[in-house]
């Protein structure tokens, strides 16, 4: 066969697809906490499925893995301009770069640790502090 590539794409891809979604489900629960980075685990599952969807057509017609660059000359310059809309994931805090838990990196739009997040939550009682 000469599509190895899509071969293993359009066999194993398909879970990653659902994990992807069973996430996007997840984050249901947090509703507007949480909207953007739904929004992206959705827009994610999307091109991932649509790779699949490639990767199948590929294997079907038996083409040539080369045909899979089409995706990605479409995909890369997609993901490069709406990069900020498909990856609001960060691993720490926004404010003071502290480690975020796994439940804030999937759950949280903030990007803020619990501290901070209780700080901008209570402004005036912490200037009173201050004073
Ligand atoms: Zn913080």
């Amino acid at each position: 066969m000469g599509n190895p590539v899509s071969q293993f794409v359009s066999q194993n891809f398909y879970w990653v697809f659902i994990a992807i979604l069973v996430v996007n489900l997840l984050q249901r629960k947090y509703r507007r906490a949480a909207f953007k980075k739904r929004n992206a685990t959705l827009y994610l599952a999307i091109a991932v499925f649509l790779f699949s969807v490639c990767a199948v057509g590929i294997v079907s017609l038996k083409i040539s893995d080369y045909y899979l660059l089409i995706y990605a000359g479409i995909a890369i310059p997609v993901f490069i301009v709406f990069r900020k809309t498909l990856l609001p994931f960060t691993l720490r805090c926004r404010d003071c770069r502290e480690t975020l838990d796994f439940n804030r990196v999937l759950y949280a739009d903030s990007n803020l640790c619990a501290n901070c997040e209780r700080k901008l939550a209570e402004p005036a009682e912490d200037a009173a502090h201050g004073a």
